[in-house]
């Protein structure tokens, strides 16, 4: 029996995902990137012997790649070597005043009685709900299509429904004073794209990804986990075209697929997946056959942008780790600047991480490769000037806080900020890693990975279900192929 098509827009880890699944299912999978390279927002940078991820850096929930890779009768040891972090993070509060996350929860939990006396136990029974929580959420939740109310509810989470009206923030600081702490516990859910106080209680799950589960890093970077994906892709018979830009999705007047213009090119195709942000795609389609208007759009709360650089330093760097948060300033003035009242931050924290210090492959022999991370306002005004002012705020920051010159150990460096987002993935403002998991914007209340108005044309990735991050976005390439296979 001939095989049916699948065309497959963009190369992140969500049409990677979704690649292998198709191809599983016995469909001619083409995975048709704009860019020259696959990987999406995961793609590298190399420079005169470094090597950085250009984006995602923390690898957490190792059980998810594991379930993925399990899919296919494979292990992520087929592909990539997973080292354990320890500490997994450390966090800057202040000059030569920082702390380290240890992988082991023991020492996290003397941490925490060391510096608030009772808080260590609050954190074993917060960490009781955290993992409780986790395990519903990845056994059963997340892998949800996103169609129906109805798949948020089961007896845990009618037990559990509190959880969803009330807010990260407020669990948190129930028990908890330390500024630091709580600084340390809201981390996590930053990576869901919103604040703490718009996060339901729910996600406290994050936290027992982080503590319970640790910090792992793919030897080589996250790099190596996009070549294990197209490998597997490879293998299972997937096709990949790079610099292949999809200019617009052609329908008929049934409104079902039926091409794509692709390098002002005509591809005949009737099922068409797009792993691309979700309202570029849109934007593909004639104008009365898209699902959400510009207004809908806009109305959204979206995951922060970010200003980025990419840092070659002739020596080794003292006193920071793989993973360092720099948290010396007001979480909560910078976090008001990128969702209330968008302007570049006055006295923005940042992240920096050193994957040289646990991985020689990722810079020469006595150098240090240095990767810095300022979130912001998705769609803010973008200038060399200030992408340079920013650079100078925290390279001097660093130098105060960790004591020591850096400046003139600077090889080279290089930014990349919301135009760049705009012009390499046509991300909708620049945003990062897309719309953020608030209670309004979870579960069925997301973008739908099914057109509603487009027969044979379905979605994955950051906007859709389960929504940001690398772990959601291998669920979410999972879930999308599911659908197709069930409704073809
Ligand atoms: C700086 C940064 C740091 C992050 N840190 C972490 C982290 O530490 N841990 C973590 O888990 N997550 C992290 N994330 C989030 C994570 O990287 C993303 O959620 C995930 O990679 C998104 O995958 P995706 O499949 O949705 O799409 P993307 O990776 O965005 O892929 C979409 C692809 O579609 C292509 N495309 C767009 N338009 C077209 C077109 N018209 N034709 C053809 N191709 C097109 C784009 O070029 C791109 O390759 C980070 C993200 C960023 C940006």
């Amino acid at each position: 029996m001939k095989k049916k098509n699948i065309h497959i827009i963009g190369s992140g880890f969500s049409a990677l995902a979704a690649s292998c699944y198709m191809a599983k299912a016995g469909y001619n999978v083409t995975v048709l990137e704009k860019n020259d390279t696959l990987g999406g927002r995961a793609r590298q940078y190399k420079n005169d012997g470094f090597t950085f991820d250009i984006g995602p850096s923390w690898y957490w929930m190792p059980d998810v790649f594991e379930r993925f890779f399990a899919d296919f009768d494979k292990k992520p040891s087929d592909y990539y070597i997973l080292d354990k972090l320890n500490p997994g993070y450390e966090v800057y509060f202040g000059e030569n005043d920082s702390v380290k996350i240890s992988s082991e929860l023991e020492e996290i939990y003397n941490l925490f009685e060391n510096t608030e006396k009772g808080s260590g136990e609050h954190l074993k029974k917060f960490l009781d709900s955290a993992k409780s929580n986790y395990e519903t959420a990845i056994t059963d939740l997340v892998y949800q299509p996103g169609v129906s109310p109805l798949e948020l509810v089961n007896t845990t989470t009618i037990a559990r429904v509190s959880q969803f009206f009330s807010t990260i923030r407020k669990q948190v600081r129930k028990n908890i004073k330390s500024n630091k702490l709580i600084k340390i516990l809201e981390f996590p859910v930053l990576f869901l794209g919103a604040k703490p106080s718009n996060t339901p209680a729910f996600y406290n799950f994050m936290n027992y990804a982080d503590f319970g589960l640790g910090t792992w890093h793919p030897r080589g970077g996250m790099y190596k986990v996009i070549e294990g994906m197209v490998s597997l892709a490879e293998s299972l018979g997937v096709t990949f075209k790079t610099k292949s830009n999809v200019e617009k999705i052609i329908t008929d007047t049934t409104n079902t697929v039926t091409g794509l213009m692709v390098n002002g090119e005509e591809l005949d195709t009737n099922l068409v997946l797009s792993g691309a942000d979700y309202h570029h795609t849109e934007t593909l389609l004639d104008k009365n056959v898209r699902q959400y208007s510009e207004k809908y759009w806009d109305k959204k709360t979206f995951a922060p942008s970010s200003l980025l650089f990419y840092v070659g330093f002739d020596k080794k760097i003292d006193k920071v780790s793989h993973h360092t948060l720099f948290f010396d300033t007001d979480f909560d003035a910078h976090a008001k600047e990128i969702y209330d009242n968008p302007k570049w931050p006055t006295d923005p924290l940042f992240y920096a991480n050193f994957t040289s210090i646990t991985d020689k492959t990722s810079a020469p022999e006595g150098k240090e490769a240095g990767f810095f991370l300022i979130p912001l306002a998705p769609g803010i005004e973008d200038t060399d000037i200030l992408r340079e002012q920013y650079f100078q705020k925290i390279i001097d920051r660093l130098e105060k806080l960790t004591n020591q010159e850096l400046k003139s150990h600077i090889l080279f460096k290089k930014s990349f900020c919301v135009k760049d987002f705009e012009q390499e993935y046509n991300s909708y403002k620049g945003n990062a890693y897309g719309m953020a998991n608030t209670l309004l914007q979870t579960a069925f209340l997301r973008p739908k990975i099914k057109s509603g108005k487009v027969k044979n044309l379905y979605f994955s990735g950051q906007l859709t279900v389960p929504g940001p991050g690398v772990p959601p976005a291998l669920i979410s390439g999972k879930i999308a192929s599911e659908l197709i296979c069930k409704n073809q």
